[in-house]
């Protein structure tokens, strides 16, 4: 039976063409719905005929990621199943409030374990990624299981390497995603509070508190369910947001008034920082996490780039972000060899912040018009 938030007159068909469709479980709540009923099927299935299930996600993992996997982690728990979340490197200090976070298991630090775990593995779902090379290291092992691989994600392109890929860009995070899937297969029920926390982080982080990508009603839908599961959204974002340490806070107040470049003429705005000056902060891996969405603040500023010296490889990383319809992710493919979103993008160079910035400057002058629009 399908569910509308409109006339009950109409029928069926007119629903699901009209997009107000819900999902066909007596549990689910009215969502538009978005993953498709083929795909719910077969997620459904594997999730039956698997026992050892292993959640990975990207390098880095941010809110998104974490809470993706763990909000999974505790639904396919809650099932029964052996699950272990394997994530390529550190992860935030921030995020790890979150029930089993030290249950995580780094490839880069505890590299013989998630080994073990991956090749014991029937089913490997890959959260937040759409593609191997954003596991670093932990690509090679998880491409080359046996196991059944299930992708749940929500950026562009996303490349053919799992038995069943659940993509769809225009759902604001992969946390709303695992939400849905839930959903869609009747398993409210079964989702925790402490996976509702999960998947609330999750959401909160990558619409930066629902202030971008969020104007989709859906969204608040699923709040109030988690709200009934019993979470306490304020206390996570003070968990997630008043958390930072004495070294982050000062970090952000050098950016701010040392490091900042304003370009008006592109209505754009620039900073780096070098090794050295992570060091002087006591820097830790997430300290930078959202600085670079800041300068968006300043009127008329369009597009921020933020350029550090990574603290583990030699190379440069670079974080975009921009406002309205100006793709940020087009700026990355073709002068930070990355991609991502329109509005938050990435890459990576392998040449020292000096030239970096010279490619901030190239970029700026082919995307001026746009940029000037
Ligand atoms: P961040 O600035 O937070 O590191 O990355 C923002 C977004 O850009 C990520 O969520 C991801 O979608 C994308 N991104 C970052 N780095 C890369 C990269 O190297 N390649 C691609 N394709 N996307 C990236
Ligand atoms: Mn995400």
């Amino acid at each position: 039976m399908y569910l509308s938030t409109i006339s009950p007159v109409l029928d069926a068909c007119a629903l699901e063409s009209a997009q107000l469709v819900v999902s066909r479980h007596n549990n689910a709540i009215m969502l538009t719905q978005k993953i498709s009923h083929i795909e719910v099927e077969e997620a459904k299935r594997m999730f039956e005929h698997c026992r050892n299930v292993v959640i990975v996600t990207h390098a880095s993992a941010d809110g998104d990621a974490i809470g993706s996997s763990l909000g999974m982690y505790e639904y396919l728990r809650k099932k029964g199943k052996d699950v272990r979340v394997v994530v390529p490197n550190y992860f935030p200090d921030f995020l790890k409030w979150m029930k089993d976070a030290d249950q995580i298991i780094m490839y880069d630090r505890h590299y013989a374990k998630a080994k073990m775990f991956i090749e014991r593995a029937d089913l490997i779902l890959c959260l937040d990624l759409n593609e191997p090379k954003r596991m670093d290291n932990l690509a090679d092992p998880v491409v080359m299981s046996k196991a059944k691989k299930m992708m749940i994600d929500h950026h562009l392109n996303p490349s053919k390497f799992c038995d069943l890929t659940i993509s769809y860009p225009s759902v604001s995070s992969a946390s709303e995603l695992v939400f849905r899937l839930i959903d869609s297969m009747g398993g409210l029920s079964q989702l925790t509070k402490a996976g509702a926390e999960d998947i609330y982080a999750g959401m909160c982080t990558d619409t930066g508190k629902f202030s971008f990508n969020s104007n989709d009603p859906d969204i608040f839908l699923i709040i109030a369910e988690l709200l009934k599961k019993g979470i306490d959204k304020d206390k996570i974002i003070r968990n997630i947001y008043n958390n930072y340490t004495e070294g982050r806070f000062r970090l952000l107040g050098y950016i701010l008034s040392q490091k900042l470049k304003v370009l008006p003429e592109y209505h754009a705005a620039f900073f780096t920082l070098t090794k050295d000056e992570l060091n002087q902060f006591q820097y830790l891996k997430g300290d930078t996490e959202g600085v670079v969405n800041m300068p968006l603040e300043i009127k008329g500023t369009k597009l921020c780039i933020f350029l550090r010296e990574d603290t583990e490889k030699p190379r440069i990383l670079c974080s975009l972000r921009s406002v309205d319809d100006f793709p940020a992710n087009k700026v990355a493919a073709d002068f930070f060899n990355g991609g991502g979103h329109l509005n938050a993008a990435g890459g990576q160079m392998p040449c020292t912040l000096d030239e970096a910035v010279e490619v901030i400057y190239k970029a700026l002058d082919a995307y001026k018009d746009l940029l000037q629009a």
